[in-house]
């Protein structure tokens, strides 16, 4: 099984293992800090799962689960390539 790469859709930031989400109280959250990553986006304060996830570097929202980004199979890359040369 292979690792995703985990990076900001929008900005390919990738948040090192330090960074820290805040399960934000003006949006019902509990102030808890955590590493958003490691839980899957899951507050271990409060339970609640975070669909968007905000980015560090460029403070834009993305939906949690575009931020894995799973390496594509060889045979499906290369097909990428030929459409986008044809
Ligand atoms: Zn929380
Ligand atoms: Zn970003």
């Amino acid at each position: 099984m292979q690792e995703p790469d985990i990076h900001c859709p929008h900005c390919a930031w990738r948040p090192p293992g330090r960074s820290r989400w805040w399960c934000a109280p003006r949006t019902g959250g509990c102030s808890t800090l955590w590493n958003t990553f490691w839980t899957g986006g899951v507050c271990p304060g409060c339970a609640y799962r975070w669909e968007i996830t905000a980015c560090l570097a460029c403070k834009r929202f993305a939906p949690h689960r575009d931020w894995y980004h799973w390496p594509e199979p060889a045979s499906e890359a290369r097909e990428a390539e030929r459409e986008g040369t044809a």
